[in-house]
């Protein structure tokens, strides 16, 4: 049966879903970590009742099973000397453990690429021409896109058959005017460097808006909709007309709300006055923008929201920084209903807008005026889909799981 792969490559990671296509669903999934060290961490996750499935005996001392004892996990550590290495072990692995009978089974591989820059607002076949303006774009996600391109190479090798799609996590925001993705900048910084905004977590702002407007029973053309991906990284997307109309994040991930170490939106004044007093290099200072701020530069504890709610009780700096990570995700909610004129819904998704029931209870609290009201029992729930307002709510509140792996095989089904 045909198969299809999301792929997640990063410069020392790869991240991957195998799903069955059109059917959709979920056959493996797993991450091969470390890759480039003689200590490299493969972990496989499948469901052992799928249909044809036969174990390698070989593997049975790196086999685990879930407490359900329908599911499995395979684990090892071993040398992995680069992404090709990487790539092949997965895939003969897949086959041992008996998930596919041999590699031309899968039929499509999707690559998420991070930027997509002016040249693609939507999901593209990869050929010679679209791999070089990805390589290209390395200039705006420089740590980013020379590991998506390393993906696509290596699997291409591997699968010289197989339908290879690019997925930009930019694309979905391409929709936006210029008067939203230009910077009160002079102008021909633009023209000439493509300074403006892009942002990002695309894949996920289509793929939650989609299940809003099905959740909701509407068109999503017809809808006004906030969609907060709140993980690690996090922005904010306002949706009209179903496509992005503005959205945080900027010419990086690096501006918008406050995140787990990223700063969010700075005065760039401020960058270059801090900078000077401390004597920092640029790199320097992007580190700290990037790495050190946010949540944990903030709190000085934890870049993790869990560790600053279970003590924002009795710690100050915990206290504060969840204070302002929800300000600053109201601030943006109130600036995207004034430019929608409206909203329908909002939206919660990734890691915290999943799982955190105190932050979204924070967040719609203080939209009262909005005419958002919660349902405190429907929100004490975790990772599901379900409408967390109450009936009589004008705006709804929904949370919804985001699942940026099956938009990106739909993409590649799509293409087909
Ligand atoms: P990434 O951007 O790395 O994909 P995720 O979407 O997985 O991030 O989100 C990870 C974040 O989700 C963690 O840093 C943690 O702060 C947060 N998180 C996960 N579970 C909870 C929870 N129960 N309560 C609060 N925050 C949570």
């Amino acid at each position: 049966m045909a198969k299809t792969m999301a792929v997640n490559a990063g410069s020392s990671s790869l991240k991957f879903q195998l799903l069955e296509m059109p059917a959709e669903q979920v056959i493996a999934q797993g991450v091969i970590e470390r890759i480039g060290m003689d200590d490299a961490i493969v972990t496989i996750k499948y469901d052992s009742e799928v249909e044809g499935l036969i174990d390698d005996s070989e593997d049975e001392d790196h086999i685990t099973f879930s407490k359900n004892g329908k599911d499995k996990k395979y684990e090892n550590v071993l040398a992995m000397k680069d992404h090709q290495q990487a790539i092949n072990f997965m895939l003969q692995k897949l086959t041992d453990l008996g998930i596919i009978e041999d590699f031309n089974e899968i039929t499509g591989v999707g690559h998420r690429v991070v930027a997509g820059g002016e040249w693609f607002n939507h999901s593209v076949v990869v050929n010679d021409s679209v791999l070089e303006k990805i390589d290209r774009l390395a200039d705006y996600a420089p740590l980013h896109n020379p590991a998506n391109a390393m993906g696509i190479r290596a699997f291409q090798k591997l699968l010289p058959d197989a339908l290879s799609v690019a997925v930009f996590d930019t694309s979905f925001h391409q929709s936006m005017p210029e008067e939203n993705y230009l910077y009160s900048l002079p102008y021909e910084y633009y023209t000439r460097y493509g300074a403006r905004k892009y942002g990002a977590h695309g894949t996920s702002h289509r793929y939650v808006a989609m299940r809003a407007a099905e959740m909701l029973g509407k068109d999503l053309k017809s809808l006004k909709l906030i969609t907060l991906h709140l993980g690690a990284g996090a922005s904010i997307t306002a949706i009209k007309d179903g496509k992005s109309l503005d959205t945080s994040m900027g010419f990086s991930p690096l501006a918008g709300v406050t995140m787990a170490t990223r700063s969010g939106d700075v005065d760039p004044s401020l960058v270059y006055y801090i900078q000077e007093r401390e004597g920092l290099s640029n790199d320097d200072m992007l580190n700290i923008l990037n790495k050190k701020s946010g949540l944990l530069g903030l709190s000085t504890i934890s870049s993790d929201m869990r560790d600053l709610l279970d003590v924002q009780d009795t710690n100050d700096h915990a206290r504060l920084a969840v204070k302002i990570f929800i300000n600053r995700i109201i601030k943006y909610i109130g600036q995207y209903i004034a430019e929608m004129g409206g909203v329908d819904a909002i939206v919660f998704t990734a890691g915290i807008g999943e799982n955190s029931i105190p932050v979204r209870q924070a967040i719609i609290d203080k939209l009262e005026y909005f005419n958002v009201s919660l349902d405190i029992e429907a929100n004490k729930i975790r990772g599901k889909e379900v409408e967390i307002s109450t009936k009589s709510s004008r705006v709804k509140a929904l949370l919804i799981p985001t699942n940026e792996e099956l938009m990106i095989a739909r993409d590649v089904e799509s293409l087909k």
